[in-house]
């Protein structure tokens, strides 16, 4: 979508530190990390959230989640899959994205 900065990533016209990359699915380290470990993971084609996104676009999703776990090293340690949607989830970026966060004990619940 025009003007969309996780599609302008998704198409390589903003640069990334991409972690995994698959037929539907991007994922890059985010630009201001929360955790060691954070990576975003989104689809190529464009959803403003998870309210609009099928149920194969999600489970690819899901499946590539696993893979950036493995390939940031915290597949064993554990991690945290996070999907902030609207206002009060606190999301910022209307592109659907999971956060994938590890590298260290995660505090629970949320704020
Ligand atoms: P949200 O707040 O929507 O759940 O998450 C959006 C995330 O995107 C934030 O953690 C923010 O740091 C990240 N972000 C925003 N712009 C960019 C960018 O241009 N590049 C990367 N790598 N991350 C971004
Ligand atoms: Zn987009």
């Amino acid at each position: 979508m025009e003007g969309c900065i996780f599609c302008k990533i998704a198409r390589g016209e903003i640069p990334s530190a991409k972690v995994y990359e698959d037929e539907r699915v991007l994922a890059f380290r985010d630009i201001d990390p929360k955790a060691p470990a954070h990576a975003l993971i989104v689809p190529k084609a464009h959803f403003a959230s998870v309210l609009e996104a099928d149920a194969g676009t999600v489970g690819a999703l899901f499946e590539a989640a696993k893979e950036v776990a493995k390939a940031l090293g915290v597949a064993e340690s554990g991690f945290r899959l996070v999907v902030n949607t609207g206002r009060d989830g606190g999301q910022s970026v209307e592109h659907l994205h999971v956060h994938l966060l590890g590298g260290r004990a995660l505090a629970w619940p949320p704020g």
